[in-house]
């Protein structure tokens, strides 16, 4: 497949997860029209963002800044501090993109996924992967939540959701284990729970 036609396919595959989103969001629940009664918001995340960051948590990681210039050292500890802060969840550039030298004047990613060859578009493999998962967490794009309830959500899909987030040369049972160690620091999921 050529670079062009795999980002096609990419980009293909995530309109067909966007139908499969409205499609599965279109008997929305009182749980879900009461979360988009939010309005205001700390800060914007893309979902699979925050999964990193909880699996880093989990496993001990602490943030430097980066060499690409984005924020994930600020927004990390900020976001995992406290709770009960308001989050919106999007399909597109958040507040990690902050200051990347990757993140072009339109919103979108320039940068590219260097493990696989040939590397995907990270614009098309972030929208793909987030469309997935706000699929497989009955989520709306937009909805304006508290992290806690979101954890709450994907506590409930654990294990299991570690089979969309993996990334590309990530192990899928150190990705499961360190969400399943960050919930429980977090204290979203018992000591029990431990898989
Ligand atoms: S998604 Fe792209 S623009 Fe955003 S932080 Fe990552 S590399 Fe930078």
């Amino acid at each position: 497949m050529t670079l062009i036609n795999r980002r096609d396919f990419l980009i293909g595959l995530s309109g067909f997860a966007f139908y499969n989103l409205y499609a599965s969001s279109s008997g929305k629940s009182h749980k879900h029209q009461k979360l988009q009664k939010m309005e205001h918001y700390d800060m914007q995340l893309r979902p699979h963002h925050i999964l990193d960051i909880i699996s880093d948590h989990g496993k001990g990681t602490a943030y430097q800044p980066h060499p690409y210039g984005h924020s994930l050292h600020i927004v990390a500890p900020k976001l995992i501090s406290d709770l009960d802060l308001k989050i919106k969840l999007v399909l597109h550039a958040d507040d990690i993109c902050e200051g990347c030298e990757h993140l072009l004047p339109d919103g979108k990613c320039k940068d590219v996924l260097a493990q696989l060859t040939p590397s995907p578009s990270k614009q098309a493999y972030n929208d793909v992967l987030d469309s997935r998962l706000f699929d497989e967490l009955s989520i709306v794009p937009g909805t304006v939540t508290t992290t806690h309830q979101f954890l709450e959500a994907v506590n409930e899909k654990v294990p299991g959701i570690e089979k969309i987030c993996t990334h590309p040369k990530e192990g899928q049972e150190e990705r499961l284990q360190g969400l399943v160690s960050g919930l429980i620091k977090l204290g979203i999921r018992e000591d029990s729970q431990v898989i």
